[in-house]
This record gives C-alpha cells, structure tokens and sequence, in this order.
C-alpha cells in the first residue's frame, strides 16, 4: 500500500484518503487511517512524538503508528511512502506503549527544565 504525501501549509478540513499531509507550520502531519475507517490521525513532530524522514522524493515516519483511540486499533508503519501493517496489540500491549509514552514525556519535560 502507498501513501503518498503532500506539504501543505494549512491542513485542509477534508481530508482524501491515502494522503499524509504535511505541515511545518504546524509541525505535524495527519492523514485518515490506511485502513479506510475514516479516523482522522493527527502525527506531530517533537521528539517524544515523530520524526518525520524527507528524501527528496519520499516521507518516512517514525516511530510506527498505533491508532489505539480509533475502533480499528490500527499499527502500522510508514517508510518511503509505503505503509506496512503491523500486528494488532491486545490491551494489555496498548497499555504498556502508553505508559511508556508517558513516561518518555516526563523524562523530557524535566530534561529541558534543567536546560534553562
Ligand atoms: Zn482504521
């Protein structure tokens, strides 16, 4: 499956499908989920959340994507425009990511805290 990108400077209120779009004025993509259930997913850039990989030609997003709060709970990966499914998680797993989630924000709200 490919997903194909598109930079834009506002993100429009409709979204196609099948397109990650990209803005850095707002330092984040989003597009509908690869998986055609209509929600909508908002990736920003920082570095507790993603990275987002530019080529020249094609968009890599890191690290993979988990629609935990969508009905699919779809995981998949976007690497060079491809989208690759990963298996689902049980809710036990979606637990655990998040937390670590958490944590990891934390960790870097004190880090730049200390910077100041
Ligand atoms: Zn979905």
């Amino acid at each position: 499956m490919i997903i194909q990108h598109r930079f834009v400077e506002q993100i429009p209120r409709e979204l196609e499908d099948g397109i990650l779009y990209i803005s850095m004025e707002f330092g984040s993509a989003m597009h509908k989920c690869i998986c055609g259930c209509g929600y909508v997913v908002v990736t920003p850039f920082s570095p507790t959340d993603w990275r987002l990989i530019y080529n020249g030609e094609t968009v890599s997003l890191e690290p993979s994507i988990g629609n935990w709060s969508s009905e699919c709970k779809s995981h998949y990966f976007i690497t060079n425009n491809k989208v690759r499914m990963s298996r689902l998680f049980n809710e036990k797993e979606i637990k655990e990511v998040r937390k670590i989630d958490r944590q990891n924000k934390k960790k870097k709200k004190k880090e730049r805290r200390k910077k100041r």
